[in-house]
């Protein structure tokens, strides 16, 4: 037995709407938010993609979002790191 989230009248599991004022009773499934670490492989493959989700899901999400946010996030560290190598890699060459 469950009742009416709006009028609280007893209803059956099974019901779709209250019998008594009509609310719809389907019920809400919980939101996944396991921040699996999928997300933040994918924000780390296609870091604009990982800001987007980190931006869309932070409040419904939160871990999902860090995840992907972190993913993002380590990604354009890493090219930063990337970049910063081959830049003092390129000037050390050109020194020699
Ligand atoms: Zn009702």
């Amino acid at each position: 037995m469950a009742y009416c989230r709006r009028c609280g009248a007893p209803i059956s599991d099974q019901a779709m709407v209250c019998p008594s004022c009509g609310e719809p009773q389907y019920s809400v499934p919980p939101v996944q938010d396991d921040g699996g670490i999928g997300w933040g492989l994918l924000g780390c493959c296609i870091p604009i993609v990982g800001l987007v989700l980190f931006l869309v899901w932070k409040d419904q999400k939160p871990r999902t979002a860090k995840a992907a946010g972190i993913g993002a996030l380590v990604a354009v560290g890493l090219s930063a790191l990337w970049y910063v190598i081959v830049i003092a890699g390129g000037i050390g060459f050109a020194l020699m």
